[in-house]
Order: structure tokens, then sequence, then C-alpha cells
């Protein structure tokens, strides 16, 4: 066995329990949960044996706990929940990083409907982690007109502010109501960790309310500020929001920022990357990371992109196969460094087999990789996961592992040369001009290789007795 699928093995032996022992020596935990799209609509459709409202008419089975061509039911999230509270019930915050409402129409939802949407969400974590601080980012998808996220006040902000209210601090209440972002520092004591969490919704090319603007919601020039005080008062900033910067791994040159938008995120970062201990986003549903450089080419910063709970396949022309197992995240940490990540996921295909929800029964949750020991690297710092993005790179394992984890173990296929380019190029370059570049030479390096292979075997081919 290979150590890399050894250490996986040993992973999926341990009981969930046991792999997360309490906070120590000045470590913690916290959960990282995203992309939870409900579809209230899920069952009823299920049971008149309709396609789920948020399938586009896709039509497949439709199990219990959810079906790969949908948004979540709620038996699926009560039982991500139900993970939770088992694998560590006392974090020491919760991380949830937006998407609340199913993959329909605009015409189907409503201002009415998101908010509802948001509450009901809302309340399942709040009685999952009943006192825990949770930090919430809000997600294109939880406003409407879906992704028309103002620079302003709005009543969708207003309304949101009130639901989290519990969790956000007085500072926090009127910025929240003023463009969805703030800044709080962390709950631990003696702690120099400090939250911030952005509307990078504001940056979205779908988004038509931003498109002209240089600066939305004064958000970058409110970022410099909250970085530098950060950094006087030698505190270390931990980097949330929901839509990322950057290149979509699975569609080649599909990226999520205006152009503008993702040259100054990338600007803001190599200037303040020292007091920047980790970047955590959403959206892509997929589990990857994104590398951050100086311009001499040295590692300075790293974004985590965590597995979405909903296990909808995209319908984003161009993917193949886009699906994911449901997945959520535990993240080990000390102020200064990241020092584990361990995802958990729901083999949905096999859930499924399992008789309906039940109160009492739950499908199992499974450990599904530890990122130090599944790369065999020793923490979340941006120099090993440049060492990591050099095991992907360089040996074929280590890639494999990295794609089946990419859909928490939905997608098994091989990742050939045309796989291999676009998820590197991605982690690699977040830069527009660079990622384009990247692409380029990778894919002539391929198709060199390529060539070569070919002229060898007909060489071979010329040499073999008929
Ligand atoms: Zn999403
Ligand atoms: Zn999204």
């Amino acid at each position: 066995m290979q150590p890399l699928a050894q250490s996986v093995a040993l992973l999926l032996l341990c009981p969930l329990a046991a792999a997360l022992p309490g906070a120590r020596g000045g470590r913690g935990r916290f959960w990282h949960l995203t992309d939870l799209h409900w579809d209230p609509g899920y069952e009823a459709a299920a049971a008149a044996g309709r396609p789920c409202p948020s399938g586009s008419a896709r039509s497949g089975p439709a199990g219990p706990w959810g079906s790969y061509l949908c948004d979540a039911p709620w038996a699926l999230l009560r039982s991500a929940a139900r993970a939770m509270r088992d694998i560590l019930p006392a974090p020491d915050f919760v991380l949830w990083t937006g998407d609340d409402t199913p993959h329909v129409p605009n015409e189907q939802l409503g201002e009415e409907k998101v908010l509802n949407i948001i509450a009901n969400l809302t309340s399942l974590i709040k009685e999952t982690f009943p006192g825990t601080k949770v930090y919430a980012a809000m997600g294109n998808h939880d406003f409407h007109p879906k992704n028309q996220f103002p620079g302003k006040e709005h009543r969708i902000y207003n309304q949101t502010a009130e639901l989290w209210r519990p969790w956000l601090s007085d500072a926090s209440l009127p910025l929240f109501r003023a463009g969805a972002f703030y800044s709080e520092k962390l709950p631990s004591p003696g702690t120099r960790g400090r939250m911030v969490v952005l509307n990078t919704n504001l940056y979205y090319d779908q988004n038509d309310e931003t498109a002209a603007e240089e600066d939305p919601g004064g958000q970058f020039q409110w970022l410099e500020e909250t970085l530098t005080n950060a950094s006087r008062a030698d505190e270390m900033v931990y980097l949330v929001g929901h839509v990322p910067p950057g290149f979509f791994e699975k569609k080649r040159g599909k990226a999520w920022f205006r152009r503008g938008f993702n040259e100054r995120y990338l600007g803001i970062v190599q200037r303040h990357h020292r007091v920047i201990a980790a970047q955590f986003f959403g959206h892509h549903h997929t589990d990857s990371f994104r590398m951050f450089y100086s311009d001499t080419g040295s590692p300075i910063n790293v974004m985590f992109l965590a597995p979405g709970v909903t296990p909808w396949k995209t319908t984003l022309p161009g993917v193949n196969n886009g699906a994911n197992n449901p997945g959520i995240r535990v993240i080990d940490y000390d102020p200064d460094t990241l020092q584990d990540m361990v995802t958990y996921y729901l083999n949905l295909t096999r859930a499924n087999t399992m008789a309906s929800p039940g109160e009492a029964e739950f499908p199992a949750w499974e450990a599904e990789y530890s990122l130090t020991g599944a790369f065999q690297v020793p923490d979340g710092s941006a120099r090993s996961m440049q060492t990591v993005l050099e095991r992907i790179s360089g040996d074929p394992h280590y890639l494999q592992s990295y794609y089946e984890f990419n859909s928490a173990r939905y997608d098994l296929a091989l990742c050939k040369q045309e796989c291999r380019v676009d998820h590197l190029c991605a982690i690699r370059e977040v830069d527009f001009t660079k990622y384009d570049e990247c692409v380029k030479t990778s894919s002539a390096a391929s198709a060199a290789s390529g060539v070569w292979l070919l002229v060898f075997c007909v060489f071979l081919g010329l040499l073999s007795p008929q």
C-alpha cells in the first residue's frame, strides 16, 4: 500500500470522536461549513415522482438523503448538523461561508423566501452550537435577485443582520447593515487572532449593481485599514468570504471576480500577507486551495476552498460530471498557523441505501483525510502548501488523491493531462494574466511530451521485428 493510501486508510479506521480531542496548548479547532443550498421542495417532489426544483428538470433517483442532481433536502442538513455535533461539539467558533438557497430561477424565489431560508439555516446552526460564536458570510445566492448585491445599505442586509445579531458584536452591526462585511477579534482568551468577513459578492462578474464601481461599499479601503490596524496591534487575521478570486479548477478560464477587483484583492494580499494567517472561502462546492506569491515568487499566503454540503451537479457548461459528496471540515489552528485540517464527507450513494430518515438514525459521515497525513506536510502554512502543490504536480499518486478529495470522493476518474493543467494552474495562479500563461505553457509542454512519446513509439515500432 502507498504511504498516502495507508494514512488515509488509518484515518478512516479511527472512530470519528477519537480523531478530534479538544483544544490543547494554545491550539484550537473550528468548523468550516459552506454552500448548504437547502431545497425546500425536495421531499414533496420526490414523493410525487417529479424532479426536484433545483434539478433543472434533470431526472434521476431522489434518495432520502439527497441526490447528486439536486440541492440538499432538510434531512441531509440535519444529518450534517448531527455529524458536526458528534465529531466536535464545542469548537472555538464556526465559519459559515454562505449560499443557503436552492439553484432555481429568481421567479421561484423572492426576498421573503430567501430570508426565510437564511432564517431556517441560521436556526439549525444555532441549535447545533448553542452559545458558540459563528462568523457568517453572505453567498451570492443569499440575495434577491441573486448576485445583485449593492455596495450600500439594503433591506436584505438589515434583515440578515437581525437574524445574525446574536453572533455580531455591537461594532459589527452597523458595518454589516452598510455592506455585509465586518471584522472581530477571535473569542478565545489571549489569542491574537482576528476574523475579517468579506462580502466578495460585490466583486462577482454577475453582479450588475457594482459593475461600474471602483471600490463598492468602500470594502477594499476598509480592508486595507483593518489589515494595517491588525499589523499595529500585532494580530493575525483570517480572511473569510464566499466568492473567491482566481479561477475555477473544473472549467478552464472560468473566473468569478471582475478583472480589476481580482487585481486589487491580489495586491492587498501581497502588501499585507504578514498579518494574514490564512484565507477561507466557498462557492466552488469543491475542495481545493489557492497559492499567493510575492513578486519574487516566494509563497506568501494560502486560501482554502471548502467542499459544499450540497451535492448538486453544476449546470455550468463545459464542466464534466461536476457533482460532489457532501463535505464539512474541522480546522486545527494556533494563532499564527493553520496546523491541520480534517475533511469529513457523506458517501451519498451509500447513505441512500439506508431507509428513510428517522429521528434516531443518521447515516455515518466519515473522516475523508487530514491535510498533514494525506500530503505528508507538517502544517497548512504557505510553505507547506507549496510543498503540497509540488507533490501534486510531480507525483501522479498525489495528483490522483488531490483529485478524489476535490469532489469529496464523488468523481474517482483518472485526472489526466487536461485535468492536471486545469487544477495546477488554478491552484498556482490567482492572477488573470499569469493563469493564462500557465495554461498556455503547461498545455504546450504536455502536447510536446505527447509528440515525443509518439515519435518514440514510432521509433520502437520501426525497430521491432514484424
Ligand atoms: Zn454555492
Ligand atoms: Zn456561490
